[in-house]
């Protein structure tokens, strides 16, 4: 196999987490590549894209703020990303893009892992948030079996939207109900920026939340957020939120260098550095 090419693209990029994860692999598994994080302004978008193609990339991911422009330059983009809105995983092929999502996976892949017996679908789902994390997590858990999802969000709005894309089962709450939504509820995940280390704190009552529920943060910075402190007291099983990071990524890395990786704890801790 010939050297491979992939990278990261967004704007800012240099926080990004994919290098490390990506280079972790291709040393574990012997292979000659590399994966770099780059940086593409919005305005410079289709030339950046161009040059990756002239250099032979053979992918790559897209992070903020490209990854809903990135559709208009795909020659196809697949279902799960039309479903989700955001595409944040490029194959080139013949000088052409080929545009899909790996978000959903990568949540529901970590949460299957790390939670025993855990139920989308016979009571609601309830997510916090309905930013772009939160579109691909309500596609995941409906194509998981999830019945009826509660979505809560400080702009209704925006709720809605996303509840429109998915009408007989996601059903909207004002976010100050956030705490009642929770009784008899199987699943709760936040997927709002709060509680991350330098955000304002997430405010819920749990008390209501069944004490066999799961509950999930994708913030992963704290590791353990204040959320998932408060379910664990209760007795109730966690998820964290650096394995949507990390599985979200070998699908993507298959697509390149034809080999599906798997998330270590050796790599989990390099992440978390
Ligand atoms: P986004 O599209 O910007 O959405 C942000 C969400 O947070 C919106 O629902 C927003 O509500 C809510 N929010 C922000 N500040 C708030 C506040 N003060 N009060 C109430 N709600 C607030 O961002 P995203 O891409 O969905 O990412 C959301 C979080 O998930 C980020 O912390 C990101 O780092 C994390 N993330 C983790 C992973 C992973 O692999 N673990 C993957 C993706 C994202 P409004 O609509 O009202 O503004």
């Amino acid at each position: 196999m010939s050297f491979v090419k992939a990278g990261v693209i967004g704007h800012p990029i240099h926080h990004s987490k994919s290098p490390i994860i990506h280079n972790h692999w291709i040393a574990e598994h012997g292979l000659e590549g590399d994966y770099k994080a780059i940086d593409i302004a919005p305005e410079n978008l289709k030339a950046g894209v161009d040059a990756l193609i002239a250099e032979g990339y053979a992918g790559f991911n897209v992070t903020i703020p490209h990854k809903q422009e990135i559709f208009k330059l795909c020659a196809e983009v697949d279902e799960t990303a039309k479903a989700i809105g955001a595409v944040n995983t490029v194959v080139i092929r013949d000088g052409k893009l080929f545009g899909t999502n790996t978000d959903a996976f990568g949540f529901i892949e970590n949460v299957k892992r790390e939670a025993f017996g855990v139920d989308f679908s016979h009571r609601p789902c309830v997510v916090l948030g309905a930013g772009g994390a939160a579109r691909a997590i309500i596609h995941g858990l409906i194509e998981a079996g999830a019945q009826k999802i509660i979505l809560t969000n400080r702009t209704i709005e925006k709720a809605q939207d996303v509840a429109s894309l998915n009408n007989n089962i996601v059903e909207v709450a004002a976010w100050d109900k956030r705490s009642e939504i929770l009784d008899g509820a199987g699943f709760l995940v936040n997927t709002t920026a709060l509680g991350m280390t330098g955000k304002e704190p997430l405010t819920i009552d749990l008390s209501a939340l069944p004490a066999d529920a799961t509950v999930s943060d994708i913030v992963y910075a704290p590791l353990t957020t204040e959320l998932l402190a408060q379910a664990r007291h209760g007795g109730r099983q966690i998820v964290t939120g650096i394995g949507m990071l990390l599985h979200q990524a070998r699908p993507a890395f298959e697509k390149w260098f034809g080999v599906l990786p798997d998330v270590s704890a050796e790599l989990e801790q390099k992440v978390l550095r």
